[in-house]
């Protein structure tokens, strides 16, 4: 975990220290795409939240699949076969030793974080909400941790409770003890803010929403790449996430739920690989993991999943954490010094996002100008627009870090908002 202060002075020796600890540069070298330049500047890739960039490694896996092992898994009798089912069900191991799961039928291969919580809802959701259930959410949820819940209550009669926020960007864990009952049957939280880069007190809200007997879903689509996620630590119900947000492919991710839950919840999407038999009459579904992978699975996905968790665990997430730690203090030092910037989202524990906002400039201007000197960064509502109605705003610009940026970058974005300033004065 980071904890950085609201308004850091810069410490630059300390962070001078830990940044030549950490190998950055041989860390760049192992994406390409770090290499090209954008509008005649080098590439700066300030938007690892909305995806992050991959990792030689990762590349290599999922062509060597392509390249040398290429067929469909389980029921094949064939070498082919045979080596792509060892292969993709080796990756559901290496998902489950990551995260610390027990067992690998806890491991359920999705689409990504989107899928996954659409796969909770629509399951246990409809098994378990009666009218007047309760399911809490955070104001700071991604809509994909919204959407499906409402879709759910409208069929059930459950009830969507809403957690504040501070100012800061932290949750009000005062109003969720008042809103906590034994109505709630469901609390879903975001591990690691997206749009605000707060980083949740998840266990303390896991035991409290287990004292009143609800279940908690994580959205941990931010957290991997930044934190240590142990799932048997925190005790989570349900873990969602999804690849690409660590380094992984697009188009994967898993579900990660106790075990107890998963083999209660009815199969959600029927056809191929989620049957033992099928006849007109009857079917019999499928053991865990199966029964909630139905049809071809996304085969590459999964090992170049894999690939980048290897990756992560190469790097040492503990080290990455600490150096994202002080590029976040750097930057945020940085950015505060910016007259006229606002940062949204200054909570104490914090991962490497820097949202903010300049007094009367709209954030795609400053997304478009800091394009054309080859900084790439997100604006928008970040799918979180009740977020940004809680801070009065229509959008934020974001520059999203991840373990291959530098300092010099940081130095970069900070004269290309100067830039734009310029412009608009
Ligand atoms: N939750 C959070 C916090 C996210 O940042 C995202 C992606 N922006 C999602 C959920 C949805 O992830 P995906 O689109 O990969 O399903």
């Amino acid at each position: 975990m980071t904890t950085v202060p609201t308004k850091p002075t810069p410490t630059k020796n300390v962070a001078d220290r830990h940044e030549s600890d950490f190998p950055v540069e041989a860390i760049r070298a192992e994406f390409p795409v770090l290499q090209r330049e954008v509008n005649g500047h080098p590439l700066i890739y300030l938007d690892s939240s909305a995806t992050t960039q991959k990792p030689q490694c990762v590349i290599e896996a999922i062509s060597g699949f392509y390249k040398n092992h290429n067929a469909n898994v389980h029921r094949g009798v064939h070498t082919l076969s045979q080596e792509a089912t060892a292969a993709y069900e080796s990756a559901r191991d290496t998902v489950r030793r990551y995260i610390n799961a027990a067992d690998v039928r806890q491991i359920i291969f999705t689409r990504g974080t989107t899928e996954s919580i659409n796969l909770v809802a629509n399951t246990w959701g409809s098994t378990n909400l009666v009218p007047q259930d309760e399911i809490l959410l955070t104001s700071m949820e991604h809509h994909s941790d919204i959407v499906p819940w409402q879709m759910i209550a409208q069929k059930t009669g459950a009830v969507i409770k809403v957690i504040p926020i501070t100012d800061a960007g932290d949750l009000d864990l005062d109003t969720f003890d008042q809103l906590l009952s034994e109505k709630t049957k469901t609390v879903g939280c975001v591990h690691v803010s997206n749009a605000l880069g707060t980083i949740n007190p998840v266990k303390k809200i896991i035991e409290k929403a287990h004292a009143v007997g609800a279940k908690v879903l994580l959205d941990g689509a931010q957290a991997l790449p930044h934190l240590h996620v142990n799932v048997r630590d925190l005790d989570c119900d349900f873990y969602a996430t999804s690849s690409h947000k660590w380094f992984g492919p697009t188009g994967i991710g898993f579900l990660y739920a106790k075990l107890d839950l998963l083999q209660a919840m009815p199969p959600w999407m029927g056809g191929g690989d989620m049957i033992k038999s099928v006849t007109f009459e009857k079917t019999l579904y499928n053991d865990l993991p199966n029964k909630f992978e139905a049809g071809t699975p996304n085969i590459a996905g999964a090992i170049g999943m894999a690939a980048a968790l290897d990756f992560l665990r190469r790097v040492d997430i503990n080290r990455i954490a600490h150096y994202e730690n002080v590029l976040l203090a750097y930057g945020t030092s940085l950015l505060n010094e910016i007259p006229g910037l606002r940062i949204i989202g200054t909570a104490a524990h914090k991962a490497s996002v820097l949202s903010f906002v300049i007094n009367s400039i709209h954030p795609h201007d400053i997304g478009t100008i800091l394009d054309q000197q080859g900084i790439a960064i997100r604006t928008g509502h970040h799918c979180t627009q009740p977020l940004m109605e809680r801070f009065g705003i229509p959008a934020t610009a974001r520059a999203s870090l991840a373990m291959y940026n530098t300092k010099q970058e940081l130095d970069a974005l900070a004269d290309g908002i100067r830039k734009v300033i310029e412009v608009f004065n």
